[in-house]
């Protein structure tokens, strides 16, 4: 049979186009090696998040005298954070499965080789058997980034973020090495259940990407309350469990750690694609926006795509590209510069749209002149209330003359549960007297964004 569309990877890009071109009528595959619901399910936001709850009822409980509750001899259980954190995972899978299934698109849970493509088909190989497909989907996601760092491989005190959420026991102390996003969420779910943390940062400050004065708090507040964050520094070699690294302007020094989680980045997979005839750019698919690549009958969405690895961003790039073959009308492209996105430090820090970084100095991405709004969350009743001896931070970044959004950055919880609204102001274009008219629920975290509005 020959299929409209074979899908490679069955993650958050792979799973949304396929329940969405399977809903639209076309003949759909779809290949998945492992677990339906890939990274982002089974070894990445999910799991971890799950983890952080589990970390963050503990830590409030710990904390729960500060709100006028006394609770004597709180104590967490790690193999059962780890049981229901798997649960959530399996019930999430089964969801997929189910959507799927629905759909009536077609699954095979198998290793996908790609055999040869031309302008009208491509030929796949998974199961010992041969499918044919018009288009091809490639949503084969991304694999860690292992730094070429002597001692690295072959150690079993180093994981990477497969084997830190898989873990059997707390460790009692843990190096991470890469104070990006990965690093800082698992900094806090161990610094949280009480191990001794160390993150060794290449870069002048942790989250590089992020808006400075958000990072600068979280840092502080991590660095009072035991974590020790290294900038500027790099790891030189790891000998068992034991890590040698050279601060800027100084002599190698060593530290020891149960573990060494090494989260430096990830790299487009392309496993299975050694027939793959398409243009590449910095090891990645190259795509354009309408996430086709350079053979028209060929696409692909997520990590793969090396553009921003984010889950939301995968299945808002893979409805980009089935809205495209279904021919939908109007063309729907990705607004990649209102694009959310949250670290689940505690506190949280969520941003949308550019940063001053990105308007100034030798990161300017943009010429415009732009005013920054600011207020402390502390403005926010409902944040008072809920975040004893917190101060957070709330950022509008406007462009000075056409007084629209360009970005927003906050520090706070839950800043994950309101960015989504800076994302629709920053998406939309609203200018600030436009966003003013915007009436928020009372009292709720969001209003922060309202107020720091109107000063
Ligand atoms: P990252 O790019 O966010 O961070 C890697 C960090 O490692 C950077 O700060 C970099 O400066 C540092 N680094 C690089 N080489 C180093 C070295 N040799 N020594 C010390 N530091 C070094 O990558 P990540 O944290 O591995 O995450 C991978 C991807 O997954 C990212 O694109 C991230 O956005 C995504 N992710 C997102 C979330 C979320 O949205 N909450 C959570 C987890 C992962």
């Amino acid at each position: 049979m020959m299929y409209n569309l074979a899908i490679i990877g069955g993650g958050p890009a792979g799973y949304t186009a396929a329940a969405m071109a399977s809903n639209a009528g076309m003949r759909t595959v779809i290949f998945e090696k492992e677990q339906l619901g890939g990274t982002c399910l089974n070894v990445g936001c999910i799991p971890t998040k799950t983890l952080l709850y589990s970390a963050k009822q503990y830590h409030n409980a710990l904390a729960a005298g500060k709100y006028g509750v006394d609770v004597e001899a709180v104590k967490f259980n790690f193999q059962k954070m780890q049981q229901r954190k798997q649960k959530v995972v399996r019930k999430l899978v089964a969801g997929v499965k189910q959507r799927l299934q629905n759909e009536n698109c077609q699954l095979v849970a198998a290793e996908a080789k790609l055999m040869f493509h031309n302008s009208d088909k491509v030929v796949i190989e998974a199961a010992g058997e041969t499918f044919e497909a018009e288009r091809l989907l490639i949503c084969t996601g991304s694999v860690n980034f292992v730094p070429p760092i002597e001692g690295i491989h072959d150690n079993d005190a180093v994981w990477d973020s497969t084997a830190a959420l898989a873990a059997t026991e707390l460790p009692a102390s843990i190096v991470i090495v890469g104070g990006g996003v990965i690093g800082m969420e698992f900094a806090t779910l161990f610094s949280e259940l009480g191990s001794r943390v160390t993150v060794i940062e290449a870069m002048p400050r942790i989250l590089p990407q992020l808006d400075t004065e958000c990072v600068d708090i979280l840092q502080d507040k991590y660095r009072k309350n035991g974590v020790n964050i290294l900038t500027s520094t790099k790891v030189t070699r790891i000998d068992g469990n034991w890590v040698y690294f050279v601060a800027e302007g100084t002599e190698e020094q060593v530290i020891d750690a149960d573990k060494i989680l090494v989260s430096v980045g990830r790299r487009a997979n392309l496993s299975g694609l050694d027939n793959l005839r398409v243009e590449m750019q910095r090891g990645a698919v190259r795509v354009n926006d309408m996430m086709q690549t350079s053979e028209k009958n060929i696409f692909a969405a997520g990590d793969v795509t090396g553009k921003i690895m984010l889950a939301h961003v995968a299945s808002r790039q893979a409805e980009v590209a089935v809205g495209y073959m279904l021919k939908q009308i109007p063309l729907q492209r990705i607004a990649y510069n209102a694009i959310p996105s949250v670290v689940y430090t505690n506190p949280e820090i969520a941003s949308v749209g550019l940063t001053e970084s990105d308007l100034t100095g030798k990161d300017c991405v943009l010429p415009i002149e732009f005013v920054v709004k600011k207020l402390p969350m502390t403005f926010s009743g409902r944040f008072v209330a809920e975040n004893e001896g917190e101060t957070g931070l709330c950022k509008l970044i406007v462009d000075k003359s056409k007084k629209t959004i360009l970005g927003v950055h906050a520090i706070g919880n839950p800043c994950s549960e309101f960015i989504a609204a800076a994302s629709f102001a920053v998406r939309m274009g609203y200018t600030l007297p436009e966003f003013e008219q915007v009436v928020f629920p009372h009292p709720t975290v969001s209003e922060i964004l309202r107020e720091t509005a109107l000063i």
